[in-house]
This record gives C-alpha cells, sequence and structure tokens, in this order.
C-alpha cells in the first residue's frame, strides 16, 4: 500500500478548497502515515502575476505547528509546486525568484511543474486558437524539457503529460509524434536524478490515466529510470489519495518495487 500522498494543496493556493487541518484529518482517515503539502507558486501567472503565490514565513509559520501538533497521528511534511516558465523574457526572472526561495525556506520537497508556456495558460482555449492538437502537445513537451534541463532545485517533475487534459475534445493528437522528445524528457529526468511523479488527478475528472501515462511510465522504467512518488493533487479533502490502489497495481505491473518520499530534499525509499 502507498503510505504518503506527495501532491496536494491547501487554502494557500489560490484554487485549494481545504484548510490543512482538513486535509490532513483526510490522510489520517485514508490511513497515510506520511503527507506532503505542497502549494502553488507560479512565479509571474500570465493572466493575474499574482494568482498563484503564497507568503511562505506564514506557510512555514502554519504548517510547522501542525507538524508538531499531528506528530503522532501523520509525518507532515512541507513542500512546495513551483509553475516552470521557458519563455525568454520570463525565464531569467522566474529561475532567480526560485533559486531565492529555496535557499530562504527549508521546504521538504519541491515540485517541478510545467503549467504556463507562450505566456499563457493551456487551460484556455486561446492556446488551442493557432494549434492543432498534435503541435498544442508537442510545444508544451519541448517547453517542458527546457524547464527540466535548465531550472535547478526541485527533486521531482509533476504531472508530465498533463496537458493532455486540456486538448479540446474534437482535437486528434499523434502520440507517435510525441515519442522523441518524451524520450528527451525521460533521459533528462535520469541524467539529471530528478523523479518522475505519477500524478492520479486526472483519473477522478473521468480521464483514462494518470499523469504521465502507463506507457510512460513504463518508458521510464525501460531506459532504467526507478525514482518515482506518488500524489493524487488533491484541492479537496476528500480526494486525498484518490485512485491510489488502481495506480499501484499498474506501477507493480510496470515493475516498480518502490517509491519515493522526500524529507530535507532527500528521497525515503518505501516499498508498494
Ligand atoms: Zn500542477
Ligand atoms: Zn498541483
Amino acid at each position: 500500500m502507498i503510505l504518503a500522498d506527495t501532491h496536494t494543496h491547501t487554502t494557500f493556493s489560490t484554487d485549494g478548497h481545504g484548510e490543512p487541518e482538513a486535509m490532513l484529518q483526510s490522510a489520517v482517515a485514508r490511513g497515510l502515515s506520511m503527507y506532503c503539502i505542497t502549494d502553488h507558486m507560479d512565479w509571474l501567472f500570465p493572466m493575474d502575476p499574482t494568482s498563484f503565490l503564497f507568503d511562505a514565513k506564514k506557510y512555514f509559520a502554519k504548517l510547522a505547528k501542525l507538524r508538531e501538533a499531528w506528530r503522532d497521528r501523520i509525518d507532515l511534511r512541507i513542500g512546495v509546486e513551483i509553475g516552470l516558465r521557458d519563455e525568454e523574457d520570463v525565464r531569467d526572472e522566474v529561475r532567480q525568484y526560485y533559486d531565492e526561495l529555496l535557499r530562504n525556506f527549508p521546504f521538504d520537497y519541491v515540485i517541478g511543474s510545467t503549467h504556463c508556456l507562450c505566456h499563457t495558460d493551456p487551460y484556455y482555449p486561446e492556446y488551442w486558437q493557432t494549434r492543432t492538437g498534435t503541435e498544442g502537445v508537442l510545444r508544451y513537451l519541448e517547453a517542458e524539457l527546457w524547464n527540466l534541463e535548465n531550472y535547478d532545485g526541485f527533486q521531482v517533475c509533476g504531472h508530465l503529460d498533463y496537458i493532455l487534459r486540456y486538448v479540446p475534445k474534437n482535437r486528434r493528437v499523434q502520440k507517435t509524434k510525441l515519442a522523441e522528445v518524451t524520450d528527451a524528457i525521460l533521459r533528462t529526468l535520469i541524467r539529471r536524478d530528478i523523479g518522475l511523479e505519477i500524478n492520479t488527478g486526472a483519473l477522478r475528472r473521468n480521464y483514462p490515466e494518470t499523469n504521465p501515462s502507463e506507457a510512460i511510465a513504463a518508458r521510464y522504467y525501460e531506459l532504467g529510470g526507478r525514482l518515482i512518488t506518488v500524489g493524487s493533487d488533491a484541492h479537496y479533502p476528500e480526494h486525498v489519495a484518490a485512485n491510489f490502489d488502481r495506480t499501484e497495481e499498474m506501477l507493480r505491473g510496470i515493475g516498480f518495487k518502490e517509491y519515493a518520499v522526500f524529507a530535507g530534499r532527500t528521497p525515503g525509499l518505501y516499498k508498494f
């Protein structure tokens, strides 16, 4: 059984709907022994630059207190999900911001995610107006590859192919055209000792696969990658550790024997 949820949000994130206490309560009720809160930091978010930021001092003050108060029930880790950017006119500033943030605050765990590119969020239809389904996904994966090669300080790549959730329904994506850049991403992760997050968030949105998909997780394994984490990306208490059972089965089927949970940005390995 997977005993930790390593990707979760609270009301410190603009889109989070559970107070930290409610999320912890849910984690304990689900039998987890470790829990990691990873609220959003998206410096220079395109639509509203302040929309995905939290006050790191307040965050640490609150979560460090909770860690003590809940110590006998669950082991709380304090993490963050940072939004990486590859646009030439913003990337230097974004890199500096995260370097300073990670230097100044002792996060246990940092997820590096690509949310925005081309000065927009592909969640919005405008991203897809000038691109086919395949082009939109390809452009995202290229941005992600650049980010994974050029940012430091994060321990895993968050939801590698989650752009697939946002492809408009009437568009086709030719998966064979994505293989080369996907391989380049996986090889970069292995070379840089960055873990691969298996994000189960899509499963509760009626999307048929985790992000990344089983095929990509299997390819990572085939290339020699073994460092994986599992996270629900819960934004509500009821979503903590959702669909972990079927995800564990999928990962065991590929051959994975253990998953990682970080403390002090160092992985602890746990058998399924
Ligand atoms: Zn994310
Ligand atoms: Zn998230």
